[in-house]
């Protein structure tokens, strides 16, 4: 089959890997200028930052052996355990996304804008046409569902029901220092914050920057509250980190606002099939019932994108 994954995040990268090798064609089409997704990181001067995923943790046995994997090729690192290791991308949590997406046709720069059915399989309208046997959608629910609605397909009322499902923004500031400071133990502060700080790392201590830059993770509820004043909420997260952290020499600064940064509320199977296409929806909200943790993360976008592989190379089968 010829497949198209809408988004290059860790489920469509992990779900494009398994589809090709059991045999389908599969080209990755994504919205920005690198894959990734969530699993962020943007250079400033000398450094660079990660602004999305802090670190991942790992439960899952087939996530435990990949990791091994990853380990060996460099891309991973263990930044420390407490007691559970937490795992960081080597050189930034970008590089994760670009290493998996080794070997897979990836067109960057393309947003999907309509999906249709059409002579039994299924038609992506970007900035061209593009025809497929079968689609999977990994953006945010809320995002997917907006594509689904705007598109001329068949939705069926359980279908309908994907709008209901809603995300949390996230503001992150990246505050580049002149001079190093110490962040907790290991570069990171996650306890007694401020009203409306999360975490802070010190992303030279994390081992992944030349100089010394903080990334400020605010939490979901003051994101809310600033969403729209973008201008004024990097001055308070800075007045916030200083109330914290003490006076700070700030070489420059910037914002990154996420719109869709975590599910509120999570959708009970690691996968959804729109009940008349071949369009499957995945992603780090689709969790199985029996999830130990309950939320999204980088892990439970990677067991989403190995699901929704198995289920689709059943599905190719029968
Ligand atoms: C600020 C922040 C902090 C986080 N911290 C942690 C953490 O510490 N630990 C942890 O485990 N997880 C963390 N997460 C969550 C983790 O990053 C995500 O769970 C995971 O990366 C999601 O992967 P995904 O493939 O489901 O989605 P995404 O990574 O969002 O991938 C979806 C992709 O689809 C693309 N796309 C969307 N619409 C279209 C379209 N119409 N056309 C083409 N492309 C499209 C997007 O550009 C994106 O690349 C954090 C997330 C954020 C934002």
């Amino acid at each position: 089959m010829k497949i198209g994954i809408i988004g290059g995040g860790m489920s469509g990268l992990i779900a494009a890997r398994d589809l090709q090798s059991a045999g389908h064609t599969v080209e990755i089409i994504e919205k920005s200028r690198s894959v990734g997704g969530r699993l962020a990181t943007r250079r400033m001067n000398d450094g660079q930052a990660d602004h999305g995923a802090v670190y991942f943790t790992v439960r899952s046995d087939e996530l435990k052996q990949e990791v091994k994997e990853w380990q060996a090729a460099g891309v991973v690192k263990e930044w420390f355990a407490d007691p559970y290791p937490r795992y960081v991308g080597s050189n930034g949590m970008n590089k994760i996304g670009k290493y998996l997406a080794e070997g897979l046709d990836v067109r960057l720069n393309e947003k999907i804008e309509t999906i249709a059915a059409k002579e039994g399989g299924i038609m992506l309208t970007g900035s061209e046409q593009l025809h497929y046997d079968a689609v999977i959608i990994t953006a945010p629910i809320p995002q997917a569902a907006a594509l689904l609605e705007g598109s001329p397909l068949n939705l069926t009322q359980e279908d309908q029901k994907l709008k209901e499902y809603i995300f949390e923004p996230a503001f992150v500031g990246l505050i580049e220092l002149n001079e190093n400071i110490q962040v907790g133990e290991y570069g990171l502060l996650d306890q007694d914050l401020p009203e409306g700080i999360l975490k802070i790392v010190n992303n030279g201590e994390k081992g992944i920057s030349n100089n010394p830059i903080l990334s400020i993770y605010m939490t979901g509820e003051w994101s809310e509250k600033w969403f729209d004043r973008e201008e004024a909420a990097m001055e308070e997260v800075v007045r916030l980190s200083v109330e914290q952290l003490g006076d700070l020499s700030i070489a420059s600064k910037q914002l990154k606002r996420w719109r869709y940064a975590q599910a509120k509320q999570v959708f009970n199977a690691p996968y959804y099939q729109l009940e008349q296409h071949p369009v499957w929806l995945c992603g780090d909200a689709f969790l199985d019932p029996d999830d130990p943790s309950g939320h999204t993360r980088v892990e439970s976008a990677y067991i989403s994108g190995k699901k929704v592989a198995e289920q689709i190379i059943r599905f190719a089968q029968s």
